[in-house]
């Protein structure tokens, strides 16, 4: 399957580019969240290496969306248990990287992480709701192992 069969639009009625937009939105507003945080990261990437680190994350429906258009990778997928976009630990995929990536700090306040999480999940299915797409919440490590999950 080439990249532009990928990135075909999601919903009969809506815009690609308008559930990208409002997937960057959610971003947007995780991102400055994120930032009053004031945590540390030292990019060691262990906290990428799922099976080492042994966390799970999550993945919704709009995210594996944005992340299929957005990233300027080629799609990847794991065969390790390593996310196959951490390199030399550090994310070659971050601008489109997912919520859970960006909320995770190992030495974060993992109550406001969790609400964090919480907040960006509901914001995503508001926007599976508004845009008729079909609402999905994965583990990570399954997405990023299954190619099917991302083309069905
Ligand atoms: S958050 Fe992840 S990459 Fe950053 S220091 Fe912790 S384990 Fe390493
Ligand atoms: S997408 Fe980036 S931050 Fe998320 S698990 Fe993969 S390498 Fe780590």
């Amino acid at each position: 399957m080439n990249s532009d069969e990928h990135k075909k639009n999601p919903t009969p009625t809506h815009s690609l580019e308008t559930v990208l937009q409002a997937v960057q939105q959610v971003y947007d507003w995780l991102d400055e969240k994120i930032a009053e945080m004031n945590s540390s990261c030292q990019a060691c990437g262990r906290c990428c290496d799922f099976d080492a680190y042994g966390h799970r994350l999550y993945v919704t429906t709009p995210e594996m969306l944005y992340f299929l258009n957005r990233t300027c990778q080629e799609m990847q997928f794991m065969t390790d248990g390593v996310c196959p976009y951490q390199k030399d630990g550090r994310c070659q995929a971050r601008q489109a990287r997912f919520s859970a990536c960006r909320i995770f700090f190992c030495t974060g306040d993992n109550r406001r992480q969790y609400e964090l999480s919480e907040e960006a999940v509901r914001r995503f299915r508001n926007i599976c709701r508004q845009y008729d797409l079909t609402y999905r919440y994965i583990d990570l490590k399954y997405a990023l192992s299954h190619p099917e999950v991302w083309f069905a």
